[in-house]
């Protein structure tokens, strides 16, 4: 199957499912043509900061799910390949967006990010859910579900 993005139109409610490859491309909805907005739909992990982190997590209309991480973790090297296979997995759905943590002490002492790497899983601005260590994408994906 292609990886697609389900979009939302915010005219009539339709959920579109949208090619990857296409979301650039202004579509509309499949029911009543109008443009669909495709400006939030993520394909590939977002980089997020102290700066950025309440418009890009807090503010953003699905669920989102983000690692802590730094650079010398090599736990969180392995977590790599997984977070871009979810974000392209569930484009438009949720949300995938990585966080340096020795470079944003503020989000990380806000959500007392202890060990790397964690996964903090959020929902309408709270967190529903948190994990800690290394995952295996199916692993990732039973948490997931709590934010679709
Ligand atoms: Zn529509």
């Amino acid at each position: 199957m292609p990886n697609s993005a389900i979009v939302i139109c915010s005219s009539c409610g339709t959920k579109n499912r949208i090619p990857v490859a296409r979301i650039g491309e202004s579509p509309v909805c499949g029911q009543c043509k109008s443009p669909l907005n495709t400006a939030a739909v993520t394909t590939a992990p977002v980089i997020v900061t102290d700066q950025t982190f309440d418009r890009e997590v807090m503010a953003h209309n699905t669920g989102v799910v983000m690692d802590c991480w730094a650079p010398w973790c090599g736990h969180c090297k392995s977590m790599d390949p997984v977070l871009t296979a979810l974000a392209l997995a569930y484009a438009g759905r949720i949300k995938v967006v990585k966080l340096n943590v020795d470079e944003n002490p503020a989000t990380t002492s806000r959500f007392r990010v202890m060990s790397l790497p964690s996964l903090l899983f959020f929902k309408d601005g709270k967190v529903v859910d948190t994990t800690v260590g290394a995952l295996s994408r199916h692993e990732v994906e039973t948490h997931l579900k709590a934010l679709l």
